[in-house]
């Protein structure tokens, strides 16, 4: 059943455990992590990554929240919208108006006042139509640069405590040694300053750069405050290798309808790798 992101988050909270958000390029994706969440009795988010609308044109966003609410009712479990980084208030504005009710501002390319001030301005917004603001502070930066082991991009505790107290935003993604995309190495999260973090301030806290983050570091982080993960280059991967193996076995397949059959064949390729991302990680 479609559930607000806001309330899944709660319950990732009084579980102390996180929901996982997956990155969903389209119907196949968004598909697959519905039902991966059904056959594991485990609450999941779908997310969009508003590029996807507007550079690689996969899907719309209001046709998006309508599909993501549609496939969700087809299952009993709860499962959850949100629009992940935008940059300005315009955008997010209207990606609410299309039927998001979580978003996330990203002002963490800004200093601390700046940031503030341009989350504030959209978080007030975003909560007069019912929808939550995840906001940034310090950066997540890029895998392939070794942005994980930089430290002036991670949080700082004390502006975190600032941030959340003056910008009001509803969940705060962190820097602690994460970052988006492919790492060149294992990445180490910063733990301690994770518990830091966790003690500045009450809001639930999110991880993004989940690809090839340990799983014994991630429960930990998990335990510790993290209330979602993001999950975007990982599955984007298994989705690619799936669409491959399609081609593959259809390779002498005359018919060139037969690509009707790609959407179920990709969805049972995909559905035990998301499956085992929900079992593992996730106790609710
Ligand atoms: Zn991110």
């Amino acid at each position: 059943m479609y559930e607000k992101t806001g309330n899944i988050i709660k319950l990732a909270r009084e579980n102390n455990t996180s929901a996982i958000a997956f990155i969903c390029m389209d119907y196949v994706m968004a598909r697959t992590v519905v039902y991966a969440a059904e056959a594991t009795k485990t609450p999941a988010i779908v997310m969009l990554y508003p590029e996807h609308v507007t550079v690689q044109r996969t899907t719309g966003f209001r046709n998006y929240a309508a599909m993501v609410k549609e496939l969700a009712e087809e299952v009993s479990v709860p499962v959850g919208l949100h629009c992940d980084h935008d940059y300005t208030y315009e955008a997010i504005m209207h990606t609410i108006d299309c039927g998001f009710e979580s978003v996330m501002m990203d002002g963490s390319m800004n200093d601390l006042d700046t940031n503030i001030a341009l989350t504030k301005k959209v978080v007030e917004s975003a909560h007069a139509k019912g929808a939550i603001v995840e906001g940034e502070i310090g950066h997540v930066g890029v895998a392939a640069d070794a942005d994980n082991n930089r430290e002036d991009l991670f949080t700082k505790p004390d502006a975190a405590e600032k941030f959340c107290a003056e910008a009001g935003v509803d969940t705060l993604a962190v820097s602690i040694g994460n970052a988006h995309g492919e790492y060149k190495e294992t990445p180490h999260l910063d733990i301690q300053r994770l518990e830091a973090i966790r003690s500045a301030t009450d809001v639930p806290l999110v991880l993004h750069g989940g690809s090839g983050i340990p799983d014994d570091q991630l429960l930990v982080a998990f335990s510790k405050g993290i209330n979602k993960f993001n999950l975007g280059t990982d599955y984007l991967r298994h989705y690619f290798n799936a669409l491959t193996e399609f081609t593959k076995d259809y390779a002498d397949v005359a018919d060139p309808v037969r690509v009707i059959n790609m959407p179920e064949y990709v969805q049972a390729k995909l559905q035990p790798y998301v499956e085992d991302r929900l079992r593992t990680l996730c106790r609710f």
